[in-house]
């Protein structure tokens, strides 16, 4: 097919926290569509990198084009408001509202104030999809605070979808979950893929080596490589500094 045009496009990305460089000259391209892991141990810069793109974090230097537009310097809403959402590691599902209720509200940060006055039947679309692609159609009338582990981190990531981001940034999504439910999360993420791009945070190995398609390992601030699951396993650098702890 043609080659997929680049959704976000970083570059020479520094971030500074007193004096320690946090991100050190990162450069990173994620194509349309793709589903990239990024991984890296503890105080790699991952998390730094997520809040440089999500504007919680200014960057010393560097750009981080997103659809063509410069998100350097923007506030987080507007980022919110381009189609750059994320899962943060404190949940945000109401534990006393339903399933579809929570996606609902989630949905509603997007539209436009006077939407919220108009009564509405039934749910909108990004909600159906939401539903549907989570799998949570059969629990949309339960309350949230009654979903097992699993299950909340689906609703956590389908009130992301329900925002119709382009860019998902997910951060550890398995952490905590069975063996069944890491199975599901992979067909999750891979279906959420097909219309969506995501970058998703994760150390779990045997979950990436079934998932993922390109990672990227950051180490002290730096890309250390990036390539497929087998290329980053069997690389020295990699082994000495991530996986051979
Ligand atoms: P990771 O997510 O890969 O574990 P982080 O991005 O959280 O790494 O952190 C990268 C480095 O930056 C760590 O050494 C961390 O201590 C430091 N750091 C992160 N946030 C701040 C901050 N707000 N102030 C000072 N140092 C920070």
């Amino acid at each position: 097919g043609p080659a997929a045009e680049p959704l976000l496009e970083i570059r020479d990305l520094s971030v500074v926290f007193d004096g320690f460089r946090a991100l050190d000259g990162v450069d990173l391209t994620v194509a349309k569509g793709e589903l990239r892991f990024l991984i890296g141990p503890n105080g790699a810069g991952k998390t730094t990198l997520v809040d440089v793109i999500t504007g919680l974090t200014r960057p010393a230097t560097g750009s981080v084009r997103f659809a063509g537009a410069e998100l350097v310097g923007r506030r987080e809403h507007e980022i919110v408001r381009m189609g750059v959402g994320r899962t943060f590691q404190t949940s945000v599902v109401f534990e006393e509202l339903t399933v579809v209720e929570n996606l609902d509200l989630a949905a509603s940060f997007r539209r436009p104030l006077w939407s919220l006055l108009r009564r509405r039947k039934g749910v909108s679309d990004a909600v159906a999809r939401a539903l549907e692609v989570t799998g949570l159609t059969d629990l949309a009338d339960s309350a949230a605070g009654t979903l097992s582990h699993g299950q909340r981190q689906w609703l956590e990531i389908g009130m992301l979808i329900a925002q119709e981001p382009r860019l998902l940034l997910l951060d550890e999504p398995v952490a905590g979950m069975s063996k069944e439910e890491r199975a599901r999360t992979g067909e999750l993420l891979t279906r959420i893929a097909e219309e969506h791009t995501v970058i998703v945070i994760e150390h779990d190995m045997d979950f990436l080596r079934r998932h993922a398609s390109v990672v990227t390992v950051l180490h002290e601030g730096k890309v250390l490589m990036e390539g497929s699951v087998d290329q980053v396993r069997n690389d020295p650098k990699v082994r000495e500094v991530y996986l051979g702890r």
